[in-house]
Formats: structure tokens, sequence, C-alpha cells
């Protein structure tokens, strides 16, 4: 963190393959305290380096690269979904007490709202 900013931030997932030797299971536990800074190392230095400084002898391959971005699968289809997951009791009080509803979502804070109309239609087709 830099004056409020995150600079830095990352993990390392280990996944042991078929036939990973008790050795080198051992070996890449002993060090998972190299990774309590990594954060500060990703910043500091490049992957390549980094997975040469961590595994040099395990002699680390990179098998290919991926951009990684910020993004969230929410939608208002999937909220509806939700919405209409509490049964039609529930949707008819929300109808009556605040005539619409909103939702938010826990990952990415986009809210995804519902009107009287959109609760009607959630009632009108749980009749069917
Ligand atoms: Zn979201």
């Amino acid at each position: 963190m830099h004056e409020g900013a995150v600079l830095s931030a990352g993990g390392v997932l280990v996944q042991a393959m078929p036939g990973c030797s008790a050795k080198t299971l051992e070996a890449l536990d002993l060090r998972a305290m190299l990774f309590s800074g990594i954060s500060r190392d990703l910043f500091e230095d490049p992957l390549d380096v980094l997975a040469e400084r961590w595994f040099h002898d395990l002699d680390p391959v990179t098998l290919g690269r991926q951009p990684i971005r910020y993004y969230c699968g929410c939608s208002w289809e999937k909220a509806r979904a939700m919405l209409k997951s509490v049964g039609p009791k529930q949707l008819l009080e929300i109808l009556e007490q605040d005539h619409g509803a909103e939702m938010t979502c826990h990952f990415c804070h986009t809210r995804h709202t519902f009107t009287e109309q959109d609760i009607k239609a959630l009632l009108g087709s749980d009749m069917h």
C-alpha cells in the first residue's frame, strides 16, 4: 500500500500432479513461509525472477501466461433469480411494504434494482 493505493497483490497456488513425490511436496510445504511477503516481492521483481528464486531446485517451467482482470459474473437476471427464490409470500410482502427491491452484489457492489412491475412479473411467473 502506498498512500492508500494497492501497488501489487498476489498468491501462490500449488497443485500436485499425479506421481508427485512426497519429497517434492515436503520441499514445497517448507517454503510456504517464503510467500508471506509476496505482494511486496511482486512489486519489486518480475514473476520470472521470483519463480526462479522460489523454485530453482524444482526446475520451474512457464506453461503459459494470462492477463488478469477484475470481473464479476453477476447480472440483473441472476439477481432476479435469487429474488424469486425467496418465495411468493415474501415477494408479496416486499411488494406491499417497499414497492420494489434493490440487491447489491457483495463482490462488485453493483446495484440491481427491481420495480414493482418486476416483482409482479416474478409473482406471475410463479403461478404457471
Ligand atoms: Zn457483482
